[in-house]
C-alpha cells in the first residue's frame, strides 16, 4: 500500500508515474478515480468559487464548509441547492441532502426554507422522496424542475446568487451548487475517457476499451445501467477483480451478477431504498434483471419506513467494513 498520488500513466509501456518520484510498472492496472467537475460547464463558479458556493461533493474540506454554512445562517434564511443533469455520482445524494438539511432546519431555524433548481425533469426515488417531505417537512422545500425554470445558466459567487435560463434569480443564504461531472482526472491526461468525460469499458470485466491491461472501476467508468453509487463500485470491484484472477491464472471467468441498494434517509428514522441486481449481456452490456429489488412501497407506514433507516446504517456498516477492513 502505496498513500501516494498517481502522477501519469503510459499504457504503451505499462507504467504509472508516482508522486513520490517512484515508477512502477504493471501487468494489470485498475483505476478507480473517482469523479472531477466540468467548471467550464458553469458560467461564473470554479474550483475557486466552490470555497464560498460549496459543491460538498467529494468527501474532505467541502463538507465541512457546507455545514459551517449551514450552522452560521439565521433562521429564516433560503438554502438552494442545485444538482446537475445526469449521469453524476449519487442519482438520489442531492435528494437525501435536502432531506437531511430540512430534518436540521426544522429543529435549529424552522422559519428558513429550501429550493431545489433541479437541471432534470425528474430523480430517484422521486414519489418517496416527495410524500416524506410532505409529511416531515410541509411547505419547507419546494423542488423545481429543469424544464420548468429549475436550469442554471450562470452563477454569481459573491452574492450567492444563480440565475436561470427561464430569467429568474434565486439568491440563497448557502447555495451548494453541485456542477455537471466527469471522470477524476488521471484518466483524461491518460487518454481514457470518451467524448463525454467518462472511461469506455468492456462492462463484463471493466477493461477499458480504449487501452487494454487497465481496467476503470466506480464513477469513472461506464457501467451500463447501475448507478454512479459506492455499493455499485464495490460490486465493480468484485467483478473486476475476479477476471483479473481469470485472465492472470489462464482459466475463464464465469458469467458475473452485480447488485446495487441505494438507502436515503429523509429523516434519522425514516428510510427509503431502491435496490437491483444486474447481469452481463453482450449486446445490453450491464442491465437490470427484471423483477429484482425494486423501490420501498409508497404506502408503508411509520414502522417500515424506521426498519429501513435502520437498515440504512446496517448496510454502512457492512459496506465500509467490506471495502476498507
Ligand atoms: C452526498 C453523497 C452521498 C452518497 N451516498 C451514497 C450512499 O448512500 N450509497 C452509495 O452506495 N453511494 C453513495 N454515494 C456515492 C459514493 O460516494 C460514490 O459513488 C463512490 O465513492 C464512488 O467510488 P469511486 O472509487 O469511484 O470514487 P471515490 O470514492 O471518489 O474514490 C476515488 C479515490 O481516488 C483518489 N484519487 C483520485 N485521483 C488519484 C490519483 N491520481 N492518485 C491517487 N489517488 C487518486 C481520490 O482521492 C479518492 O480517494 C454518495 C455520494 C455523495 C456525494
Amino acid at each position: 500500500m502505496l498513500h501516494t498520488k498517481a502522477n501519469e500513466i503510459d499504457p504503451t509501456g505499462r507504467k504509472v508515474k508516482l508522486a513520490n518520484g517512484k515508477t512502477l510498472t504493471y501487468d494489470r492496472l485498475v483505476l478507480s478515480p473517482g469523479i472531477d467537475f466540468r467548471w467550464a460547464a458553469v458560467e461564473g463558479l470554479d474550483a475557486k468559487g466552490a470555497q464560498i458556493v460549496p459543491h460538498a461533493w467529494q468527501g474532505g474540506p467541502q463538507t465541512s464548509i457546507l455545514q459551517k454554512q449551514l450552522t452560521a445562517m439565521p433562521d429564516g434564511g433560503l438554502v438552494v441547492i442545485a444538482p446537475p443533469g445526469n449521469p453524476f455520482r449519487c442519482p438520489p445524494g442531492p435528494y437525501e441532502r435536502a432531506s437531511l438539511i430540512a430534518h436540521y432546519l426544522k429543529k435549529h431555524k424552522p422559519k428558513s426554507k429550501i429550493l431545489i433548481l433541479d437541471a432534470k425533469d425528474k430523480f430517484s426515488k422521486q414519489p418517496l422522496f416527495v410524500q416524506g417531505w410532505n409529511s416531515l417537512y410541509p411547505g419547507m422545500i419546494e423542488w423545481v424542475a429543469g424544464g420548468e425554470g429549475g436550469r442554471i445558466e450562470r452563477v454569481d459567487v459573491k452574492t450567492r446568487t444563480l440565475y436561470t435560463e427561464s430569467g429568474d434569480k434565486h439568491q440563497g443564504a448557502v447555495v451548494n451548487f453541485i456542477p455537471p461531472q466527469k471522470a477524476g482526472s488521471l484518466v483524461h491526461s491518460a487518454g481514457l475517457t470518451n467524448n463525454d468525460g467518462w472511461c469506455p469499458v468492456n462492462q463484463r470485466d471493466f477493461e477499458s476499451t480504449i487501452h487494454a491491461g487497465i481496467h476503470v472501476i466506480g464513477d469513472a467508468s461506464i457501467a451500463g445501467k447501475m448507478p454512479k453509487s459506492g455499493f455499485a463500485a464495490n460490486s465493480q470491484g468484485k467483478v473486476c477483480a475476479a477476471a483479473i484472477v481469470s485472465a492472470l491464472g489462464g482459466t475463464s471467468m464465469p458469467d458475473p451478477s452485480y447488485v446495487n441498494t441505494c438507502y436515503s434517509l429523509v429523516a434519522p428514522n425514516y428510510g427509503i431504498s431502491v435496490a437491483a441486481v444486474y447481469r452481463f449481456s453482450k449486446d445490453k452490456g450491464i442491465y437490470k434483471v427484471k423483477g429484482s429489488g425494486g423501490v420501498s412501497p409508497k404506502d408503508a407506514n411509520a414502522d417500515f419506513r424506521e426498519k429501513e433507516a435502520r437498515y440504512a446504517v446496517g448496510w454502512y456498516d457492512s459496506i465500509t467494513a467490506d471495502t476498507f477492513s
